[in-house]
């Protein structure tokens, strides 16, 4: 049997992140991952220590289906970012990845120019799990990246389930990508993607393709105004671009950043991430009072009964709460 090297003390995990040292950075994500009890009170001290050395980054949450162009996209933003001399950190929000089965997202093959530059950190969306426990594994790792000095952090996600609202919910400025066509321009909208989304960008305008994406453009651009907008500072622009020619990224970025000003002067950038803060907790407490649900001997052998009455009609729902309740020391 393989015995995994000791862990790092608080103190070295703490400054060796604060270094910059990749390797460090690396081991204090695979603690803050792990779900060992031993191992979250650790994660937990060296959250609260690095605390002070976060929030540092813009924020930017990336979605939109499979072939849209995500991974294309990323590459070339984040290498044009990098000749900017900023330090890219892209994670990813995949609840139905594993391990071994390979995750679809942050993949680094799948970043082929970011992921061979040493100022960029790939790492892929934690392994399978509930979305809150992927979504807050994959929130501790940006703040990790944060107090490493990544000033630029990329959130990427698919649309399955909730979890574009779980990585909206951890960003700034969410970016939703479209396909130019395919006649099914309003689909997004349909979803309520497009309801997220402080910019909007269809993807691989170039070519023969260039009139039909300038085509889906327009559409979005109509859809939104009927929607209006979600802040009062804000209106969701979209743009074409392409992210295997590199034509309008430059564009892409300025829109990020304009709408992070627009939020900063209207106040509503601290006030949004103060919320986030708040909504994380609770999201935390609520997943671990469903995982003391799922492994406390007491309550598995309880709950069940309690149900069956609830739905049976013999005990009513107000009563039974209180039972669970008592059960969990409430
Ligand atoms: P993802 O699944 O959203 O990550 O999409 P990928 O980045 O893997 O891209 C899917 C396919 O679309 C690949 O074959 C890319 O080469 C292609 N693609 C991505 N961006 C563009 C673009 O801007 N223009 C064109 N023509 N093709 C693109």
């Amino acid at each position: 049997m393989i015995h995994a090297a000791p862990l790092p003390s608080l103190d070295e995990l703490a400054s060796g992140v604060r270094a910059g040292r990749r390797a460090m950075l690396a081991r204090a994500i695979t603690l803050v991952e792990s779900r060992k009890g031993e191992h979250r009170a650790l994660a937990e001290q060296l959250m609260q220590a690095l605390l002070p050395f976060t929030g540092n980054a813009t924020r930017v949450g990336i979605t939109g289906v499979p072939g849209v162009g995500k991974s294309t996209t990323i590459d070339a933003l984040g290498t044009h970012l990098l000749a900017q001399g900023h330090r890219v950190a892209v994670l990813a929000v995949d609840p139905s990845s594993t391990r071994t089965g390979g995750s679809i997202l942050g993949d680094k093959t799948r970043m082929a120019r970011l992921s061979m530059d040493s100022r960029a950190f790939v790492r892929p969306s934690p392994s399978a799990g509930t979305l809150g426990g992927v979504a807050a594994r994959t929130r501790e790792t940006m703040l990790l990246c944060e107090a490493a000095g990544y000033d630029v952090i990329l959130v990427e996600t698919v649309g399955v389930g909730q979890s574009e609202t779980a990585v909206s919910d951890m960003t700034d400025t969410f970016l939703v990508l479209m396909l130019p066509g395919a006649g099914d321009e309003l689909q997004g909208i349909k979803k309520g993607i497009i309801e997220l989304a402080d910019i909007v960008a269809v993807n691989k305008a170039d070519g023969a393709n260039t009139p039909r994406a300038k085509a889906a453009a327009s559409e979005y651009r109509a859809a939104l105004h009927v929607l209006g907008g979600r802040e009062p500072h804000w209106s969701t622009p979209v743009l074409t671009y392409s992210g295997l020619t590199g034509d309008g990224i430059e564009e892409l970025w300025g829109q990020v950043l304009l709408h992070r000003e627009r939020s900063e002067s209207a106040g509503a950038f601290k006030a949004k991430r103060s919320a986030q803060q708040v909504k994380w907790m609770w999201a935390l407490f609520d997943d671990r009072l469903r995982a003391r649900m799922r492994t406390d001997p007491a309550l598995r052998a309880q709950v069940p009964a309690i149900e069956r009455e609830v739905a049976a009609g013999t005990l009513a729902p107000t009563l039974g709460a209180s039972r669970i309740g008592c059960l969990l020391g409430l």
